[in-house]
């Protein structure tokens, strides 16, 4: 791995399409390049044009480059801007918003927008592993005031304010997951915290309903919000901080990064957030290195875009 520890040696590693090039066949495929189309490792690589490897499969015979199948597949945009734009949102402590990003790159705000996006895309698939040992677990409306934005923008869903609602999990000392959902009832709110959670373990909730069966799968500790109880010391201490504090990253993020968040894209933009919280404690090339491990799968402008 090529390591770095800010933007300037960022930038003196990816300074070519080349490099960047390299470091994806490294990151992809290590030592053994595969064919995306079948998946065989039979291929070789162009002696003339070194980007090309041709799979040598009978069936097959594809002719590929390490960004098919990737989120850079057929894109216009150079790589050392699909880079730059990677580390900046995957180390950045806030996010940026599309317009500053333009900026940065020398890229229209449109591009910015779509980098922005299928970036976030990647890094939504960050913390696989089941949420264990101690886990907080609450539900918070997000969305800044309504009654500034056009009517054609409002968020448009049920709760307070009209703000879209987000269940997270927190596991003390670790991971967060978070999901956009419609109603904080525990149809809604309980297969959600199964799939985050593994089973058996300490849940911490506050006194919400839709948490009352959660002591079926789960050793389930309750703080009494309403009773003014923010904390009680038992064999843990049973208290939400964790999640009211990554509640707060988020919601300045959103708030102050990029404004406004339309419910369609939201879960991206949680997506984004959790990854950098998941991330707190890796160095930087860490974290682009797992952002970029998941270029795999693309983010075609249609499905963004699509109503
Ligand atoms: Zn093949």
């Amino acid at each position: 791995m090529k390591t770095f520890k800010n933007i300037f040696d960022f930038q003196l590693h990816f300074n070519t399409e080349e490099k960047c090039r390299e470091y994806l066949e490294q990151q992809r495929w290590g030592n053994t390049p595969a064919c995306p189309c079948c998946g065989s490792t039979n291929v070789k690589r162009f002696a003339t044009n070194n980007r090309i490897f041709k799979c040598r499969e009978k069936e097959c015979r594809s002719k590929f480059s390490v960004t098919v199948g990737t989120i850079y597949e057929n894109t216009k945009i150079p790589l050392t801007k699909w880079f730059l734009a990677t580390y900046i949102l995957s180390v950045h402590s806030k996010g940026i918003s599309s317009l500053q990003l333009a900026t940065w790159l020398g890229v229209t705000q449109k591009t910015a927008w779509h980098l922005n996006h299928r970036i976030r895309e990647m890094l939504s698939l960050n913390a696989p592993e089941l949420l264990d040992g101690i886990v907080e677990c609450d539900e918070t409306y997000v969305g800044g005031s309504e009654s500034n934005k056009h009517a054609y923008k409002r968020i448009v869903r049920g709760g307070a304010g009209n703000k879209a609602m987000v269940l997270g999990a927190v596991e003390r000392g670790g991971n967060v997951k978070v999901r956009v959902i419609d109603k904080t009832n525990a149809q809604n709110v309980v297969p959600v915290i199964k799939e985050f959670v593994a089973p058996d373990t300490i849940m911490v909730t506050d006194e919400h309903t839709a948490y009352n069966k959660l002591h079926l799968d789960y050793t389930h500790k309750r703080v009494n919000h309403r009773d003014k109880e923010y904390v009680r010391k038992e064999d843990i201490l049973v208290h939400t901080n964790s999640i009211e504090g990554y509640w707060n990253i988020l919601k300045k993020q959103i708030n102050g990064i990029h404004h406004f968040v339309s419910p369609k894209h939201l879960q991206r933009y949680c997506d984004e957030s959790a990854f950098r919280y998941n991330h707190r404690k890796a160095l930087q090339d860490e974290r682009f290195a797992n952002a970029l491990a998941n270029c795999e799968g693309t983010l075609k402008w249609k499905r963004l875009t699509a109503k």
